[in-house]
C-alpha cells in the first residue's frame, strides 16, 4: 500500500527543502557580495556600507523561524487539499503542460498583487508592530533579510500557497518552481546591490520590473516602494518614493573604483 506522508512528515520535509534552498542561495549571495567581491562590486552597493554581524545574525534567526512557519503552512495546505478544499492536482496530464507553465506565471502575478496590498496594510500604524516591525529592523539589509519576518507576517506571506491553490488548478511542482523564483528574487532584492543596467530606467522595462534599489530604499526610508517583483502597482497607486528613479540613476552611473 502507498504510504501517504502525515502532517509532521510533510512539515519536516518541506522545512528541510526550503532551508536547503534558502541557505544555498542566500549563502551564495553572501559569499559573492559580502566576501569575495565586496570591493570589486562596491560601486554598485546601494547603501555604501555593510551591516554589522549582530544585525546579520538577527536576520538569520528570524528567517529560520519563518521557514518553520512556511513549512507548517505547506502542510496545512496539503490537509486542505485532502479535504477537497483546493484545486491542487497531482497528475500534470489532468490540465496539460500549457496550463502547468501558465499557472507559474499566474501565481507570480497573484503573489505580486497579494504582496503589494498586504504590505501596504501591515504598514498601517495599528498593524505595523505586530506584523512588520522585524522586517524593518534591517535598515541596510543583507541577503539573509529576505525571510526576516515577524511570525504573523510569515503567515501572511506563506498564505500565497493556499490562496493560489484555492483560486486556480495548481500542481505542487509548479508551485515549487514559483518558490524557486520567489526565493531568488527576494534574496537579490535584499542583497544590497543594483545589478540592472542604467538604461533600464529609461525604457518601458523600468516601469514594469522592480529593482533592488527600489526595495533597499524601502528599508532605508520606511515609506514608499511597496512592490515586490514588478513596479506596476507602485506606479498605478503613485507610491514610488519620489527619489527612486534619481537614486537608481545615481547608483548605476557610479564609476568603478
Ligand atoms: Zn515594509
Ligand atoms: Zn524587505
Amino acid at each position: 500500500m502507498k504510504h501517504f506522508p502525515n502532517f509532521y512528515e510533510i512539515t519536516a520535509g518541506s522545512f528541510i527543502d526550503l532551508a536547503i534552498r534558502y541557505s544555498i542561495l542566500a549563502g551564495l549571495a553572501w559569499v559573492l557580495g559580502y566576501v569575495l567581491f565586496k570591493h570589486r562590486w562596491f560601486h554598485r552597493k546601494i547603501i555604501a556600507r555593510f551591516p554589522s554581524s549582530p544585525e546579520v545574525r538577527r536576520e538569520i534567526g528570524y528567517s529560520i523561524m519563518s521557514l518553520v512557519i512556511f513549512a507548517l503552512t505547506g502542510a496545512v495546505t496539503i490537509q486542505f487539499a485532502r479535504m477537497g478544499w483546493t484545486q491542487l492536482y497531482w497528475r500534470i496530464g489532468e490540465h496539460g503542460w500549457p496550463w502547468f507553465w501558465l499557472s507559474i506565471g499566474a501565481t507570480i502575478l497573484l503573489h505580486d498583487t497579494w504582496f503589494y496590498w498586504t504590505h501596504r496594510l501591515v504598514h498601517h500604524r495599528r498593524l505595523f508592530r505586530y506584523f512588520h516591525r522585524v522586517h524593518h529592523l534591517s535598515h541596510n539589509p543583507s541577503p539573509w533579510a529576505a525571510y526576516a519576518f515577524d511570525p504573523a507576517e510569515a503567515v501572511v506571506q506563506a498564505s500565497i500557497f493556499p490562496l493560489a491553490a484555492i483560486v486556480m488548478p495548481l500542481h505542487p511542482l509548479a508551485f515549487a518552481i514559483f518558490m524557486g523564483w520567489q526565493i531568488t528574487f527576494n534574496i537579490l532584492g535584499h542583497a544590497g546591490y543594483e545589478f540592472h543596467p542604467r538604461w533600464l530606467m529609461d525604457s518601458w522595462l523600468g516601469h514594469v520590473l522592480n529593482t533592488p534599489t527600489n526595495h533597499i530604499m524601502h528599508h532605508e526610508k520606511l515609506r514608499g516602494n511597496y512592490g515586490l517583483y514588478f513596479n506596476v502597482w507602485d506606479r498605478l497607486m503613485g507610491t514610488n518614493h519620489k527619489e527612486y528613479e534619481a537614486r537608481f540613476r545615481e547608483v548605476t552611473s557610479r564609476a568603478k573604483r
